[in-house]
C-alpha cells in the first residue's frame, strides 16, 4: 500500500525533476516554521521570513514593518519602547536582545544553525513506520525475508504485511533546509520589490540584523 506520505515525496520529487520555482508557496506550507527562542523570556516564536517583510513594505495601506527578530510576547509586553530597542544602536546588539527581546544577528544566526542540526539529526535518527493499519513505528531494521518486499522493508510485526518507510525522508529533510534558506533569503525578497524607495527602506530595516 502506499502511504500518503510516499505519494507527497513522490510529488516533491516531481516538482523538484521539473525545476519548480523556489517562489512556489505551496511547496513549502507543509513544512515546519523556523522557530526561535527570546533571549529575554525564553519565549519561542516562529520566524516569518524576508517574505513578511516584503510584503508589509509593499501593501498599499502599509500596516507597520514586522520586526522580524523581536519577540511578539515581550513587544507585546512594551519591551520594544525602551530606547534601546531602537535600531539606531545597532552597535549594542547583545544588549538590546536580553534587554528588549529582541534577537542579534549572530543569535539568529546560532539558532539557525542549532535548528538545521535538528533536522538533519532527525534524519538520521532513521525512525521507519509501518504503512499498513498497525502504524507501528521502529528504529531497529528487521530483517526477516517476507515475500519479495526489498531488504529492511518488512515490518517488525510479524503478523503484519506492511512495509516499513521512512518517517522522515531525505525529500522532507531537503525541502526542510530549503524552507529555512528561503525564509533568509534577504536578497530574493528584497528583488520582488519593484519601487527603488521602497526596496532601499526595506534593505535598511533589516540590514543591521540579517547580515
Ligand atoms: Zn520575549
Ligand atoms: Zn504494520
Ligand atoms: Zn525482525
Amino acid at each position: 500500500a502506499q502511504t500518503s506520505r510516499d505519494s507527497a515525496s513522490a510529488r516533491e520529487d516531481a516538482m523538484l525533476s521539473g525545476g519548480c520555482s523556489l517562489d512556489d508557496e505551496d511547496r513549502y506550507k507543509l513544512c515546519e516554521p523556523l522557530v526561535l527562542q527570546c533571549p529575554k523570556c525564553t519565549e519561542r516564536f516562529d520566524f516569518k521570513g524576508c517574505g513578511a517583510l516584503v510584503a508589509s513594505v509593499t501593501a498599499a495601506n502599509a500596516p507597520s514593518v514586522p520586526d522580524l527578530l523581536a519577540c511578539p510576547k515581550c513587544a507585546a509586553a512594551g519591551a520594544m519602547t525602551d530606547p534601546e530597542a531602537s535600531m539606531s544602536t545597532p552597535s549594542k546588539p547583545a544588549e538590546v536582545a536580553y534587554k528588549c527581546g529582541k534577537l542579534s544577528g549572530a543569535m539568529l544566526a546560532n539558532q539557525v544553525k542549532l535548528r538545521l542540526h535538528d533536522y538533519v539529526a532527525r534524519y538520521y535518527d532513521g525512525r521507519l513506520r509501518c504503512d499498513e493499519a498497525c502504524g507501528c513505528e521502529t528504529r531497529n531494521i528487521c530483517c526477516a525475508a517476507q515475500g519479495d518486499a526489498a531488504p529492511g522493508t518488512v515490518s517488525f510485526n510479524s503478523m503484519c504485511t506492511g512495509r516499513m518507510s521512512r518517517v522522515y525522508t531525505e525529500a522532507d529533510l531537503y525541502k526542510q533546509i530549503s524552507h529555512v534558506v528561503r525564509l533568509l533569503d534577504l536578497p530574493a525578497a528584497l528583488a520582488k520589490i519593484a519601487d527603488e524607495g521602497k526596496r532601499s527602506e526595506a534593505a535598511r530595516l533589516v540590514a543591521p540584523f540579517m547580515g
